[in-house]
């Protein structure tokens, strides 16, 4: 964890230093610290939470607060009654969500699914680096190659690490 961090910010600082206009854009989360780059217009804002997860999880606790509140609340009461009767009654076909809208399908691995919050935070940053709007598309085949690569040089490393072994036995 703590050389992916490393890697990470080597990156984030040669970013920075081929495009220093968005030094304007970098914020630290106020939960766990870490530098991320933000939208502009979050530029200096202090109360930012990091899209690697504290995001996520401050928005969910957030959303449990706020529907904790209002279910106590007598009006929400009544709205809930009316909600769970509707629920009770039988379900017409294609009314069953097909997706999790919190992920995002990975096209020809139906069994994974991205974060969300993790793409957009991709598809935000990019649009930033190449100042232009990258689709999530784009993102998502573009997430697909450097997956592919990654995985690819791995497998290069360990077939190595294999013929070495081979040639120079413990
Ligand atoms: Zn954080």
């Amino acid at each position: 964890m703590r050389a992916l961090v490393l890697q990470y910010y080597v990156l984030l600082r040669s970013v920075l230093r081929a495009k220093p206009l968005l030094r304007r854009c970098l914020a630290r989360c106020r939960h766990c610290r870490i530098f991320f780059l933000t939208h502009p217009c979050n530029g200096g804002r202090k109360d930012l939470g990091c899209p690697f997860g504290c995001r996520g999880v401050h928005r969910k606790r957030q959303s449990t607060v706020r529907s904790v509140a209002y279910y106590r609340d007598a009006l929400g009461k009544n709205k809930k009654r009316a909600l769970n009767a509707r629920r009770r009654r039988p379900k017409a076909d294609g009314d069953r969500p097909t997706s999790c809208p919190g992920s995002v399908p990975v096209p020809g691995k139906s069994s994974i699914r991205w974060n969300l919050l993790m793409v957009e935070y991709v598809r935000m940053v990019v649009s930033l680096i190449e100042a232009r709007s990258v689709s999530l598309t784009e993102i998502v085949q573009m997430l697909q190659r450097v997956l592919r690569q990654h995985s690819l040089g791995r497998r290069r490393k360990i077939d190595h690490a294999l013929i070495w072994l081979q040639e120079h036995p413990p």
